[in-house]
């Protein structure tokens, strides 16, 4: 049997328009943070829906800086869900403080604000929404909770670049938003992130914190880090940022049309898409039980495919207790995620016969499932 050319589950865009920007600024020898970076950051506010953003070298050290400019450290507490990449737990232990591990909502995967609710605590500081997959998280109820206990929301909109909620743009909810530009992410510049931000002292607070504490240079003001973006790195955002839209609305076209194949099929369920929400299907995830063989069987079918995330982060090794997962953490629907979830191909590059060949393998995969079983 010939195996048909594999679809990737994920498909970076480096192309020569990238090829290009990049060669400019290194051409110019002008390479490490300047005009490129200023220019990214300008150039991205108005998707964040910020007045200010600050570029620096990871999605993870936005989040990390984020934490360090609001003071958060050893005896705070923030809220963040376990169905997540670990970077979002990690940066509350990179500034000393604890995460605090709550359920998320069946439909959406996105962190419950009901359960957000029920953990506030004395040491509560902040909350860190996930915008999974690209679809917003509750930001409507969580800034009302927020607001109502004194805590800073930082939006973990690491997969959500253009997600909005009645039109309006996750990444200024709240204190803060966070960016990652990683090469699978909607857009990249390699290696990147960025923080969005209505607030300009907290913007400058971000700022000195990414460059050891300088804004006059040898005038060291607080202690700091170097996670600065390169100007080459910068050069690459603002031209993928430039294509961003077109991309947002391929992959939405995409997810339009699995929906459409997939949503008859026993045993899948397509990723509901509450009223009012946009979604930019960071991921395109089906629930289906059985998952793992599914998943298998799809890759053998030259069908890419991934699992995000099979392991809940309060599950991962650092956030064990005496090697066990923290009793007090009880997530039921955390767990049904890790083991249901299956992210399917939906990046701008699938052509329609991609997808046909996507919604075909689901169907017949899923339909040996069910003769199986009876
Ligand atoms: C990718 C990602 C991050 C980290 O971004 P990096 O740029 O890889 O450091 C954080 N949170 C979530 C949810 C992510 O998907």
């Amino acid at each position: 049997m010939t195996v048909p050319t594999p679809i990737p589950a994920a498909k970076p865009v480096i192309d020569e328009t990238d090829i290009e920007a990049a060669v400019r600024v290194l051409r110019s020898g002008m390479v490490v943070q300047g005009p490129e970076v200023k220019a990214f950051e300008d150039e991205f506010a108005p998707v964040a829906n910020a007045a200010h953003c600050v570029a620096v070298n990871s999605g993870t050290s936005a989040l990390h800086l984020a934490l360090l400019a609001l003071g958060i450290g050893p005896g705070d507490e923030v809220i963040v869900p376990s169905f997540t990449f670990a970077a979002t737990a990690n940066a509350v232990r990179l500034v000393g403080a604890d995460p605090v591990f709550v359920d998320i909502q069946r439909d959406t995967f996105n962190i419950d604000p009901a359960a957000v609710e029920a953990a506030i605590g004395p040491r509560t500081a902040a909350i860190m929404p996930v915008h999974l997959y690209g679809l917003p998280a509750d930001l409507p109820r969580l800034t009302a909770i927020a607001e109502q206990h004194g805590l800073a929301i930082v939006e973990d909109a690491a997969q959500a670049h253009g997600a909005a909620i009645d039109g309006r743009q996750v990444g200024a909810w709240g204190q803060a938003g966070c960016f990652s530009f990683y090469p699978t992410k909607n857009m990249h510049s390699l290696e990147g992130g960025m923080v969005s931000t209505n607030d300009a002292e907290f913007a400058r607070q971000v700022r000195l914190l990414r460059n050891q504490g300088m804004e006059q240079r040898y005038a060291n003001e607080i202690v700091g880090t170097n996670t600065r973006l390169t100007d080459v790195a910068a050069a690459i955002g603002r031209t993928q940022l430039s294509r961003l839209h077109g991309w947002t609305e391929q992959r939405r076209s995409n997810a339009a049309a699995l929906d459409a194949g997939l949503s008859g099929i026993t045993g899948v369920t397509v990723p509901p898409v509450p009223d009012g929400l946009r979604h930019v299907y960071h991921q395109y995830t089906i629930r289906v039980v059985e998952r793992d063989a599914v998943s298998a069987k799809l890759a053998a079918l030259g069908i890419g495919n991934a699992v995000y995330y099979p392991t809940p982060v309060h599950r991962l090794r650092p956030f064990l207790v005496d090697g066990a997962a923290d009793p007090r953490w009880q997530l039921p629907e955390t767990e049904r995620a890790a083991a249901e979830a299956l992210s399917l191909p939906v990046h701008p590059a699938l052509s329609d016969s991609d997808i046909q060949r996507i919604i075909d393998g689901v169907a017949v995969v899923e339909a040996s499932a069910v003769a199986s079983a009876s």
